[in-house]
């Protein structure tokens, strides 16, 4: 809800933000990212010499360019101690930062000019507490059971990258990502993007991946532990040939796996609604502990608790909005939340399911209250306004222009936003040049009013 006058300024000056990596710092994590520092590529050697133990070595390289002078360099980093720090091969002083967190790297940078920053760590790693839901965001741990051997992920959004790995934690700059996994031999380990190399030593292998198209820090998926690798058939949409693969721990049962069988079929419905899938591979990860799905690219982390298609769906849409179309302030997770949810319903359409129960479910969600969609507090960015509200606007959208004008719309969307942070505001751009006024009209009213339209 707007209360005041102070909330609608800011809610004015969010909606009509910059759409650009210069738009740091953050509304809502003003701490997160440095302003002119746009980290192109990230090379991550991790060491996970014990699975299911917190203690790990990892050897970041960053190859970045400074968008304008930089007198430092400053990381997002609250992970273990650090052992050295290189730029271009030279080691040079640095200091770490309490609040925000910060790895400061002594070395300016004039405008225009690239670098590469090598940071190595190794300790242990305890994860952050998320400043609003009851998780630890970051490296995660899973100590072996009688029945589970021992497993590592990522699980890092909003910004939990931070808590192992020296990085510019924001989506609004987006990189590419070469990770190298030496773990002991007969555990599995995988990473977004393409297996390149898998090469034994001793008793240890390592396996390289690598992700050619830019997504958020948070969007990296790492897995470490004793998982079945399930090849599937390789998806074909009018273009594109997608490879898939899940991975199971060895202990999920057979009808926990099954949904994921669907998750062709759910790509080549979700690819004709919103575009060519924007990367050469997909596929799960499922995880043991009791989380919330996440949208890593290329390789949805899900939790075993959350089989469903219904979930699968909302993951695997993320990887067009979020992880292809990142955001440019954590104020405009709707746009994420809203298509990602909005996607549920169309693989039920597709299923040839009745629309109706979810369109009132996602109202019925909102009874409770609800609030423009542009979030003004952190505990706004995973509520329901986000997901039921955002996809609610969405369906409003598309039964005012019709289903060929609003599928139009959303390929213009994706192939016109892929690679850049993308606002609120820019969203409402496109509406208005391609569906005209009154269409713009009415998502603006969607975004902006305080209770529901
Ligand atoms: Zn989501």
């Amino acid at each position: 809800m707007l209360r005041s006058a102070r909330h609608l300024a800011l809610l004015l000056a969010l909606l009509t933000g910059g759409s650009h990596a210069t738009s740091l710092p953050d509304p809502l994590y003003p701490g997160l990212g440095q302003p002119g520092l746009d980290v192109l590529h990230y090379d991550l050697a991790l060491t996970v010499p014990r699975p299911g133990t917190p203690w790990l070595q990892v050897t970041t390289t960053a190859t970045l360019r400074a968008e304008q002078a930089l007198d430092t360099v400053q990381l997002d980093y609250s992970g273990p101690d650090i052992l050295t720090v290189q730029v271009d091969g030279a080691t040079v002083p640095y200091t770490r930062q309490a609040a925000p967190p910060k790895l400061v790297i002594h070395h300016a940078l004039r405008p225009g000019t690239e670098a590469r920053v090598t940071v190595t760590a190794a300790g242990t790693v305890t994860g952050i507490q998320d400043a609003t839901l009851p998780l630890r965001l970051g490296w995660q741990s899973v100590p072996a059971t009688s029945t589970q051997p021992g497993a590592n992920f990522a699980f890092n959004e909003p910004d939990g990258a931070r808590s192992f790995v020296p990085v510019n934690d924001h989506p609004a700059d987006p990189a590419t990502f070469t990770t190298h996994l030496t773990v002991p031999v007969g555990v599995s380990a995988v990473a977004s993007g393409t297996r390149l190399d898998d090469r034994t030593q001793g008793a240890t292998h390592t396996v390289t991946y690598d992700l050619t198209v830019p997504v958020p820090t948070y969007a990296l998926a790492i897995h470490v532990g004793t998982l079945d690798e399930v090849r599937r058939p390789a998806i074909h949409t009018p273009g594109q040939t997608i490879s898939w693969t899940d991975y199971f721990p060895t202990s999920t049962p057979a009808d926990l796996r099954a949904p994921y069988a669907r998750t062709g079929d759910i790509l080549r419905t979700l690819s004709d609604w919103f575009g060519p899938y924007p990367f050469t591979s997909y596929g799960s990860v499922v995880v043991t502990p009791a989380l919330p799905a996440l949208e890593t690219a290329t390789l949805s982390t899900m939790p075993v608790r959350s089989s469903r298609e219904r979930v699968i769906t909302h993951e695997l849409a993320h990887q067009w909005f979020g992880n292809a179309v990142p955001l440019g302030a954590w104020s405009d997770t709707w746009l994420n939340e809203g298509f990602a949810t909005y996607a549920e319903l169309l693989w039920a359409q597709a299923k040839s399911q009745d629309p109706q129960p979810l369109l009132d479910a996602w109202r019925a969600r909102l009874t409770g209250g609800t609030r423009p969609l542009i979030a003004t507090s952190p505990a706004h960015l995973f509520d329901d306004s986000a997901y039921a509200r955002g996809a609610l606007a969405l369906h409003a959208l598309r039964t005012q222009v019709g289903d060929a004008a609003f599928r139009a719309f959303l390929h213009t969307y994706t192939r016109t936003r892929q690679g850049h942070p993308t606002r609120t505001a820019d969203l409402l751009d496109l509406a208005r040049t391609q569906l005209g006024l009154r269409a713009a009209d009415t998502l603006t009213r969607w975004v902006t009013q305080p209770d529901l339209p």
